[in-house]
């Protein structure tokens, strides 16, 4: 018999450290998946907030840095900002939209199928605070078979 698909909904918490701060969180997501038993499908994560972003990309400090340094000059803050009359976080919101909210990943045999040096970063614009990332898994679990 077929495996059945399933849909597998929760959410992390990632903490932030920095107003400006990226965070690896590939290891909480595969904790997620080998708790649920994942097996072969789809995982989307979604960061949600509108001043954090999710990419992917590699985790090597030096990068890490870079993308924070020329995201601040790309976007400086207090740049008259018409926001900013309202709240003081123009430059956070912009940057997340470059930077997008969501993920999808594929995963086999229980594990992100990620390229060598790929990992899923949530990039903070305006901590430090506790961020929300939904997970949605779409496929097929261990006790299927
Ligand atoms: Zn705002």
């Amino acid at each position: 018999m077929a495996p059945t698909m399933k849909v597998i909904q929760d959410s992390i918490s990632v903490n932030t450290s920095d107003s400006m701060d990226i965070v690896n969180v590939a290891g909480q997501i595969t904790t997620w998946l080998q708790e649920i038993g994942a097996r072969n499908g789809t995982l989307t994560v979604f960061c949600r907030h509108t001043t954090a972003g999710l990419t992917i990309n590699e985790a090597e400090s030096g990068l890490l840095q870079d993308i924070v340094s020329r995201l601040s000059k790309l976007v400086p803050p207090g740049a008259g900002y018409q926001h900013n009359r309202v709240d003081s976080n123009a430059h956070s919101h912009i940057m997340t939209s470059l930077v997008g909210s969501s993920q999808s990943i594929p995963v086999e045999d229980g594990r992100l199928s990620l390229g060598t040096w790929q990992k899923p970063l949530l990039v903070e614009c305006d901590g430090p605070r506790s961020r929300t990332l939904s997970l949605t898994f779409m496929g097929t679990c261990q006790d299927e078979n």
